[in-house]
């Protein structure tokens, strides 16, 4: 299979996040090219496109940002809005948090595929996961699998939109940037957390008990005595 994609382009949705670096580097294994679409929805903290730009530049990599302004217009939330505060509750895959924006990752990689095509690319990369429990009804694999037929029907090409975390916990998450050789890279540059803090981040959202859980996780595996 890897053969195929290293003949192959793709695009990969990055928010300068942990888990979209991690499909980051996961893409540029398996593709000749990799192109990256952020989407720009007044994030409560600018900082996270900021982020995202410093690693495509570093990496020399075409970077897009597109302006989604009406998402904030239509789902006025915790991650869009600076006057809601963010739900510090961890999520318990029942009730969505207040930070869920309505049919996001749906808007995204349509926006994600209409650009794709455009330059002649059929894969697109994404760091949805249904293991996490975020509550985000379109990170299920089903919805993506439904919309990969859509997207295909509706613009009568053959995406191809692949998840490499979607089965992942979030420590195993941490073990694949690992074995990409990109831990140490991913924890100091990415932004995950919900007030802005980069790397290890501010520690009490519920972004950043996640992602320090799975990293604590992670490394006690690597030392079975500690
Ligand atoms: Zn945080």
């Amino acid at each position: 299979m890897s053969k195929i994609l290293k003949e192959e382009k793709a695009i990969v949705v990055f928010s300068g996040g942990q888990d979209s670096t991690t499909c980051l580097f996961w893409a540029l294994e398996q593709f000749k090219e990799v192109v990256l679409v952020t989407f720009d929805y007044g994030q409560r903290h600018i900082k996270e496109i900021e982020c995202a730009k410093a690693i495509a530049n570093e990496l020399g990599l075409e970077h897009h940002i597109l302006d989604m302004a009406l998402l904030n217009q239509l789902a006025p939330n915790s991650l869009t809005r600076s006057d809601i505060e963010v739900d510090e509750a961890i999520p318990d895959g029942k009730t969505a948090p207040n930070s869920l924006v309505e049919g996001r990752n749906m808007l995204f990689l349509t926006f994600a595929a209409v650009l794709a095509k455009g330059k002649d690319i059929r894969h697109i990369v994404t760091g949805v996961c249904e293991t996490d429990f975020s509550g985000y009804p379109d990170c299920r694999d089903v919805f993506i699998k439904s919309l990969n037929v859509t997207l295909n029907l509706s613009m009568d090409y053959s995406y191809v939109i692949h998840t490499p975390l979607m089965w992942l916990t979030k420590a195993q998450t941490w073990e694949l940037a690992d074995k990409l050789g990109k831990l140490d890279y991913i924890r100091k540059n990415t932004l995950t957390c919900y007030n802005g803090v980069q790397g290890d981040g501010c520690g009490h959202c519920p972004a950043c008990t996640l992602r320090r859980r799975g990293l604590e996780q992670y490394l006690k595996l690597l030392t079975p005595n500690s």
